[in-house]
């Protein structure tokens, strides 16, 4: 009998190693997936970074089967599905006012790949509630990018990008990438990406969501931003969470324009607030998502009305994260999106004790 699974934990900083750790076990209420695609986050690589929490077990994007469906009637046994990686409690105060993305609570109860156990994994366990079913035409790549183009779908909300917006993405990374997606379907009519990787940029131009690339090292950065754009920026989305993107940001945006914070920076960074102030400009913080943009965003992708899986560069098994996490987080790696295949290289010969061996 087969009781424990492989998975991947943060040992420390800079470090994750495959470890064998118990299988979940079914309970009637939780549903337990076979993950089948797990993405790497930015997120991800900032936890592995700092090594906190040690001993979690990261992921928080991907797709799967079911194996026993728990309390969902509605769910069978090889189903494909998808998770909500949210835990609200939905009756706080924070709850009620965003639609339960941003729950005062949600890190205590245990978010998953964040303070909960993640989706590097070959086994997870899921909040019943939070789990979706796949549409046929959503693949196993592409179900791991629900949750990042969902991200991306909240920003350009967050940012009201509407039709004639001039629009300023700061960094090429995939959120970065999805944003363009978006705002370009939201109808912006300049959409301006800056990045500093530019291997990164050149593929982020070859994509043709943006009008143009700009090298964020360039010392004239921001008057060519100008001469490009012909004007100034109605919105900027920041994914860098870098001093010098987000003020390269506030110097192009025009009078009342927005700056939406979608990048993480851990240590405080200096930003000028003049040009903010006097130009009464918007800055906002964003944080994931609503659980109906998540659907909105399957939706989208089952109608092929975004193309997501152009940004997945790379399969891999468990024992090559770390090795993925290092050239990530280099700077320079040319990657956008590897994704973690947790039963490849793997052929375990008995099945797992609560998993049907169809599973
Ligand atoms: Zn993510
Ligand atoms: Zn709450």
């Amino acid at each position: 009998m087969r009781t424990t699974m492989k998975a991947l934990k943060i040992e420390g900083k800079k470090r994750l190693s495959v470890v064998e750790v118990p299988i979940p076990e079914a309970d009637g209420e939780k549903v337990i997936i076979k993950v089948k695609t797990s993405g790497i986050c930015g997120s991800d690589i900032h936890i592995w970074e700092k090594g906190k929490p040690e001993g979690l077990i990261p992921g928080h994007e991907f797709g799967g089967t079911v194996v026993d469906s728990g309390s969902r009637d509605d769910l069978n046994p090889g189903d494909r599905v998808t998770v909500i990686p949210l835990n609200p409690c939905g009756e706080c105060s924070w709850c009620r006012n965003s639609g339960y993305h941003t729950c005062k609570y949600s890190l205590k109860r245990g978010i998953p790949g964040v303070t909960a156990p993640g989706s590097y994994a070959e086994y997870f366990s899921a909040r019943p509630d939070m789990v979706r079913k796949l549409p046929d035409t959503v693949s196993d790549v592409e179900a791991a990018v629900v949750e990042p183009a969902t991200v991306a779908l909240h920003a350009v909300n967050l940012a009201n990008i509407k039709a004639g917006d001039k629009v300023l993405i700061v960094g090429g990374g995939v959120i970065g990438l999805l944003c363009a997606v978006w705002a370009r379907i939201y109808g912006a009519s300049f959409l301006g990406m800056s990045e500093t990787n530019e291997s990164r940029g050149a593929k982020a131009l070859a994509f043709g969501d943006i009008h143009a690339m700009f090298n964020a090292k360039d010392p004239e950065l921001t008057s060519t931003l100008k001469k490009t754009a012909k004007g100034l920026f109605d919105k900027a989305i920041d994914c860098s969470g870098s001093a010098g993107g987000i003020n390269a940001a506030i110097d192009v945006l025009n009078h009342q324009g927005t700056l939406l914070l979608v990048g993480i920076s851990y240590a405080p960074i200096p930003v000028m607030t003049l040009p903010v102030c006097r130009k009464e400009m918007r800055l906002i913080g964003d944080m994931g998502y609503s659980i109906p943009e998540f659907e909105h965003t399957m939706e989208m992708m089952s109608r092929g009305m975004i193309d997501t899986k152009r940004f997945v560069d790379d399969k891999i098994d468990l024992d090559e994260v770390q090795g993925a996490f290092e050239r990530l987080s280099s700077g320079n790696a040319p990657e956008v999106k590897i994704l973690i295949e947790p039963h490849r290289g793997y052929f375990p010969l008995e099945s797992a004790h609560n998993v049907p061996s169809e599973a």
